[in-house]
């Protein structure tokens, strides 16, 4: 069709995890959280609904200044420091926008997030990729990194392992354009990289509520940056990006650190305990500061594992790509559901 640019009629669309529409299925394989929400989200949301919903007649406060507020005060930072958006993934292809014009370089780690590949292609944006070390490092990344902007999934997806800060560090000070650290699965780690947001002009912290938070279904994201960076995402973003709905939740849920602590601790407590599961039936595993375990059976066949846990309605995530495709991204559900999956795979083999 002539109507079309040609990249973007031709372009393979980004395809999510399978989200099954029937009951019956242990899904760990989109690294939701198993644990419901915090109950103050459920009544913030509530409340926005009260009485016969009159609340919905307004459009949302597009500047999201409540839940900026919020945000700003959990980590530290003034007001302009923040922003929220529609999902982290919302704030990934914003940066994309406003850092890369077509043709310019974005750059990421592989294996990384897929969907950076994606909003680069539609973005016409030129991407470059680098790989690992054996010790978790960016393998040849120059002493000058002058693509626009370079994605660090920290911690690591589908991997699980974390950099350190003082890496971090260093590779803002290699780059040209933005770091942006990806921080979706920081929660459960025991370290992140938000201070470094004041010490390097460059570095973006973006974060989710979908997993730690329990929000996947709310669509919510944060990010913490320099005002300038923080103004030329709020000129370029849709401007009611989020509903009053979001924004309700989006408050209560970081309002409540100690059920956010529970639940994560709960989460690692599960993880380590499948880890060490796992390795004695004779598992490759990566040690992970996130919500999920890549695994590898003795045999480096991950399809045949897959499989066979498919067979029996338990939905993790195997990777084609040859670098991933010995081992499964298994997200922690809970104990009782990895007690299935443990006895799956002990009699899968
Ligand atoms: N970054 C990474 C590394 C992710 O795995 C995900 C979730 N698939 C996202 C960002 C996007 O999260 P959100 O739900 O906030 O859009």
């Amino acid at each position: 069709m002539s109507y079309l640019r040609k990249d973007i009629a031709e372009m393979a669309g980004y395809v999510p995890g399978f989200q099954p529409q029937e009951e019956g299925w242990i899904k760990l394989n989109t690294n939701e959280n198993p644990y419901p929400p915090s109950p103050q989200v459920v009544a913030a949301i509530r409340e926005e609904l009260e009485g016969d919903g009159a609340a919905l007649r307004q459009y949302p406060d597009a500047a999201s200044r409540r839940l900026r507020q919020v945000a700003a005060e959990l980590y530290g930072f003034d007001p302009s420091w923040v922003i929220a958006a529609n999902g982290s993934d919302e704030l990934l292809n914003n940066l994309i926008r406003a850092c890369a014009a077509e043709g310019e370089e974005i750059g990421y780690v592989h294996p990384s997030y897929s969907y950076y590949a994606t909003l680069a292609a539609i973005q016409g944006a030129r991407v470059r990729t680098f790989g690992l070390t054996e010790d978790f490092r960016i393998a040849d990344f120059p002493q000058r990194y002058d693509g626009r902007l370079f994605f660090l999934t920290s911690p690591n997806a589908p991997l699980g392992f974390a950099f350190a800060n003082d890496y971090i560090e260093e590779l803002a000070s290699r780059c040209t354009g933005l770091l942006v650290v990806d921080e979706a699965y920081v929660d459960f780690a025991d370290a992140n990289a938000l201070e470094l947001v004041r010490r390097h002009e460059n570095l973006v912290v973006t974060r989710t509520l979908s997993k730690s938070y329990a929000l996947a279904g709310m669509r919510l994201g944060l990010a913490v940056a320099r005002p300038e960076i923080v103004a030329a995402l709020d000129n370029i973003r849709d401007h009611y990006h989020l509903d009053r709905l979001a924004l309700a939740a989006g408050e209560a849920a970081l309002r409540d650190q100690n059920w956010l602590r529970a639940t994560v601790g709960r989460i690692r407590t599960t993880r380590e305990r499948v880890a060490a599961e796992l390795r004695r039936l004779g598992y490759t595993v990566i040690d992970s500061h996130t919500n999920f375990l890549f695994a590898s059976p003795p045999d480096g066949d991950g399809r045949r594992v897959f499989e066979a846990l498919f067979a029996r309605r338990i939905l993790v995530r195997h990777f084609s790509d040859p670098l991933l495709a010995h081992g499964l991204r298994i997200s922690i559900g809970t104990d009782a559901e990895m007690n299935v999956v443990l006895a799956a795979l002990a009699e899968i083999g």
